[in-house]
């Protein structure tokens, strides 16, 4: 069974990009019937909040892509200090003792040396009794992971294809401060490993770690699960823009967007499939390939989001919105072609039950409604009473196309532009339409 992940640290609000690695994973697992897991990587306990937490979930709820497990790497401390012991016995990882300062001086003698600035295992030469003594004089180590050219580097990427390091050219990364905190790299394969995750798909800024994470699965002799590297979101201009990252939920929600008109646009960003209008998930799921994303970045445009809400509310059911709308169906049916967002709806309430303030007319119209007025009142009021209206209007006074349509609509909706006039007079309701045409 797939199992994926979404693994967002409870520092801050989700932002578009994390909501779009958050959908890949819920769609993976939606397609094959697996379980889609919520990880808080909440090892920084001073940045963690709760309060972060909670709107990550309710983020997730309003997407509809709550998941079938949260897990918290807070509540898992003593599984990785656990696992650490059994990559130290084995000598994957090592105690080390420089500062920042030292570590920064090492850095600038090779950089002015021309070479990169790769850590120098010195800490590999540190004795037993250097240990203790360091322990004495009461400082704490901090612990690296010991990359190496003998454990595996590659994988078939899910998007990237084949993908490797170069463990020779890299840092051992540090997995856990001199305080105890926990860096992101080890827990997170640790998580992986015990939650039985079988697909990770993420932004390619992870692609590095990947290759070092492979690494540590194969250090605790343990499958790696199979890894999707997402190209990053640009702005509609095509550049990484500041704003992406403070776009989100709240904001979508704010702007009238539709739950699924976020992931009908950004489960299609980036693929080779067009961006569709749907109405629910079960289309987006049904086409979803992680094999369609290409490595190019992927443009996330507002005013595209913004038209494909419109388009998804031009057909979608009232019983979709029953709870919030006061129109009801016929009304709702007639209106939806011409909104942006379900609160524009609201607008026409008012064009259906009334008053409407009277719209600005010009002298010579004036006669003209009054005549309509009296050809309404003549005739049987019902579903065809838009064309019987007009066509006995043009017949007696001559006028046809805009001369004859718009006073009409005008006087009838207060506007020169709305929804198809021959389903509105029928809800507008005869006795109200006679009021409006006589001003
Ligand atoms: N907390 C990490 C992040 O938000 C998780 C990365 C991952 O998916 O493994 O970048």
């Amino acid at each position: 069974m797939i199992v994926t992940r979404f693994a967002p640290s409870p520092t801050g609000t989700l932002h578009v990009g994390n909501v779009r690695t958050a959908l890949l994973n819920w769609l993976l697992a939606r397609k094959q019937g697996g379980r889609f897991i919520l990880r808080l990587d909440d090892t920084d306990s001073a940045r963690s909040t709760e309060a972060f937490a909670q709107s990550i979930r309710d983020d997730l709820a309003w997407l509809g892509m709550a998941p079938d497990a949260e897990e918290k790497q807070s509540a898992r401390m003593a599984r990785y200090e656990a696992v650490l012991g059994e990559l130290a016995a084995a000598g994957h990882v090592y105690r080390a003792y420089e500062t920042p300062e030292e570590l920064d001086l090492k850095r600038k003698v090779l950089l002015g040396r021309g070479l990169p600035p790769v850590y120098d295992r010195a800490a590999l030469t540190l004795t037993d009794a250097d240990h203790a003594r360091f322990e004495s004089e009461g400082r704490k180590p901090h612990w690296r992971f010991r990359l190496s050219v003998d454990l595996p580097n590659q994988w078939d990427d899910l998007i990237r294809g084949e993908c490797h390091i170069d463990a020779a050219s890299l840092s051992d990364p540090v997995i856990r401060r001199a305080d105890g905190s926990w860096l992101y790299m080890l827990p997170s394969v640790i998580d992986d490993v015990d939650m039985g995750v079988t697909h990770v798909v993420r932004g390619e800024d992870h692609v590095t770690n990947t290759g070092i994470q492979m690494q540590m699965f194969a250090a605790m002799g343990k499958p790696a699960p199979q890894f999707g590297h997402a190209a990053l979101l640009t702005g509609a201009d095509g550049a990484l823009s500041k704003r992406l990252g403070s776009i989100g939920v709240s904001e979508f929600r704010d702007r009238g967007i539709e739950p699924i008109a976020v992931k009908a646009l950004l489960a299609r960003l980036g693929t080779s499939l067009p961006v569709e209008p749907v109405t629910s998930d079960a289309p987006l799921i049904e086409a979803f390939d992680i094999g369609h994303l290409g490595r190019a970045t992927a443009r996330f445009d507002e005013a595209e989001l913004e038209r494909l809400n419109a388009s998804i509310l031009h057909q979608t059911d009232h019983a979709a919105v029953a709870g919030r709308t006061s129109l009801s169906e016929p009304q709702w049916n007639a209106v939806r072609g011409n909104i942006a967002t379900v609160a524009d709806a609201e607008q026409w309430k008012l064009v259906f039950t009334g008053p409407i303030a009277p719209p600005d007319m010009p002298a010579e119209d004036m006669a003209f409604l009054a005549e309509a007025a009296d050809v309404l009142e003549s005739l049987s009021f019902g579903a065809d009473s838009w064309s019987d209206l007009t066509k006995a209007l043009q017949e007696r006074t001559g006028r046809k196309g805009k001369a004859l349509f718009m006073p009409l609509r005008r006087a009838l909706i207060g506007r020169d532009q709305g929804p198809d006039m021959a389903t509105m007079l029928p809800l507008i309701g005869r006795d109200q339409a006679l009021q409006r045409l006589r001003g």
